[in-house]
């Protein structure tokens, strides 16, 4: 990705080294999903406005699916890291506020915070092991970078990958300002835990298009993404779904027991932001 140019969000709150690491960790926040997984790349032919031209295979010849390797860059350190969250936050605060507007609607950003070990938010404490959260109670998302180094070690690395995490927490952002994260809570309480867990499922592949909607203008506005990062985020998707997961954790794949999507299902509506560039066209609930 070119991002080094873009504009720095002041919407970072730095709580490293802040962390209150002993409580019991309580949840409550809306995840991403972590772990590791083994599956194939799954390529998805790129098309539309902008996004032709990005895959990174387009001129190589004779790559299989199994041998693309990340083609973007890697983020190598915690500065570096916390320069390019503070980037990608505002090209999400862009993005969105230019969408908001377009509906005649007004974007509230949300804060970004960044910890380290573990923090506490309206949704009482999380353990970095938990993975990037977004708490609908403050309206804030939260990140240890260190996930950045899990998700390269789970196969998922690169720039873009990155991006994707935080561009799907800030469409549970989204979804809050929406009304959906609460309608969903609200349901949710009410079901079986089979049924919950599927709303949960529809909740997560709805900020997976909300991710690609983000990428697909992000990029149309400021020519920000190079060849091989639609494979990196592709991939990612692919490797965070439950099915996978489930498969690296050596589980039975239970899908009654889903509550991020399968890999494909992740890829699908990733995929259906990033062409579409609509949010209209996210309505997993619909389907
Ligand atoms: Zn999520």
């Amino acid at each position: 990705m070119r991002w080094r140019q873009g504009r720095r969000s002041n919407n970072v709150e730095d709580r490293r080294g802040a962390s209150g690491g002993q409580r019991r960790p309580r949840g409550g926040g809306v995840k991403l999903g972590g772990g590791a997984g083994i599956l194939v790349l799954l390529i998805g032919m790129f098309f539309g406005v902008d996004l032709s031209g990005i895959m990174g295979t387009s001129t190589s010849s004779n790559v299989s699916q199994s041998q693309i390797a990340p083609g973007g860059s890697q983020i190598r350190n915690n500065d570096e890291a916390t320069e390019f969250v503070k980037v990608m936050l505002a090209y999400n605060e862009d993005v969105w506020t230019k969408l908001f507007a377009q509906s005649n609607q007004q974007y509230r950003a949300p804060k970004l915070v960044i910890f380290d070990g573990g923090v506490t938010s309206a949704c009482g404490y999380t353990s970095s092991a938990a993975g990037p959260f977004y708490c609908p109670g403050d309206y804030q998302v939260y990140i240890d970078l260190s996930f950045f180094r899990e998700l390269q070690k789970m196969g998922a690395g690169g720039d873009f990958a990155q991006a994707y995490v935080l561009a799907h927490e800030v469409g549970h952002h989204v979804q809050n300002l929406l009304g959906v994260s609460m309608a969903v809570q609200k349901r949710q309480r009410s079901v079986s835990k089979i049924e919950a867990n599927k709303l949960s499922v529809l909740t997560e592949l709805q900020a997976d298009c909300y991710a690609g909607v983000w990428a697909h203008h992000a990029h149309k506005d400021n020519q920000l993404l190079e060849p091989g990062d639609l494979e990196e985020g592709m991939n990612a998707a692919a490797r965070i779904g439950d099915d996978a997961l489930m498969r690296q954790a050596g589980a039975t794949i239970r899908p009654e027991a889903f509550t991020h999507g399968s890999s494909e299902q992740r890829q699908q509506w990733l995929y259906r932001g990033l062409e579409s560039g609509d949010p209209q066209q996210c309505d997993s609930f619909a389907s």
